[in-house]
């Protein structure tokens, strides 16, 4: 598909100039995301300006502190459609909440958890997991998990809580466990956080865990312990 050509069918308003269509040789140039930017710049900036004047001079006052998985098939904006200004987001790899442990360490997730809380006092926390996640896929799975740097200790949060896995499922079973189980580890590991637990007992914030589905773009959100499909 060309850049200026209109997209066309449903699935084709997302063939956007930033789309690589798979099996097509990625490049390094950064004319896609240039003629990303023009198209935000003619499209979507003058429907919005005021909107963002408005978040300039008045700073951001988010009510959702929002935590997902950096998949690039899982965009939080797009699956609540959000505007600027509505949603601060966290996103890393499997959308992992640590234990509050503050240490001499670099805690990104925590540190951005607590400008959001305690800085930005959001209302609710989101914790938003996905189907078809790599790195849960790799604990069910046994595979070796890519990226001995970081991503392997990282992944360790959730495999040390959801090992060891149930002997009696599926592997459909198993990722459904894993997927649900994920997303109640980092709704407990935000409950370490004392001045989440404080503000969750006053009544001033809320937590809540959904599950997104990439081919369905379908969300369910966690009741019960169990993901229940939303209408
Ligand atoms: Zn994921």
């Amino acid at each position: 598909m060309r850049l200026d050509e209109k997209p066309t069918g449903t699935a084709g308003q997302y063939r956007t100039a930033c789309y690589v269509a798979p099996g097509t040789k990625r490049g390094a140039s950064m004319d896609p995301l240039i003629e990303g930017y023009r198209r935000f710049r003619s499209r979507t900036w003058p429907g919005a300006h005021e909107r963002y004047e408005s978040l300039s001079r008045e700073g951001q006052s988010p009510e959702t502190l929002l935590i997902s998985c950096s998949d690039s098939r899982v965009d939080p904006q797009t699956v609540f459609d959000a505007g600027p200004g509505e949603m601060f987001t966290i996103r890393n790899v499997a959308g992992l909440v640590p234990p509050y442990l503050p240490d001499a360490s670099y805690h990104g997730t925590s540190a951005a958890i607590e400008y959001g809380v305690r800085v930005l006092n959001v209302a609710r926390i989101v914790v938003l997991g996905h189907v078809q996640c790599g790195g849960i896929r790799a604990i069910v799975d046994g595979s070796p998990i890519p990226g001995p740097d970081f991503v392997e200790g990282w992944l360790k949060l959730a495999e040390d809580a959801l090992k060891p896995l149930p002997t009696h499922l599926d592997h459909d079973h198993l990722l459904d466990y894993c997927e649900t189980g994920v997303v109640k580890l980092s709704l407990a590991n935000l409950r370490t956080f004392p001045w989440i637990a404080d503000r969750e007992d006053a009544g001033t914030l809320t937590l809540h865990g959904f599950r997104f589905g990439i081919r369905t773009g379908r969300l369910e959100r966690l009741e019960n312990g169990r993901f229940v499909a939303i209408d």
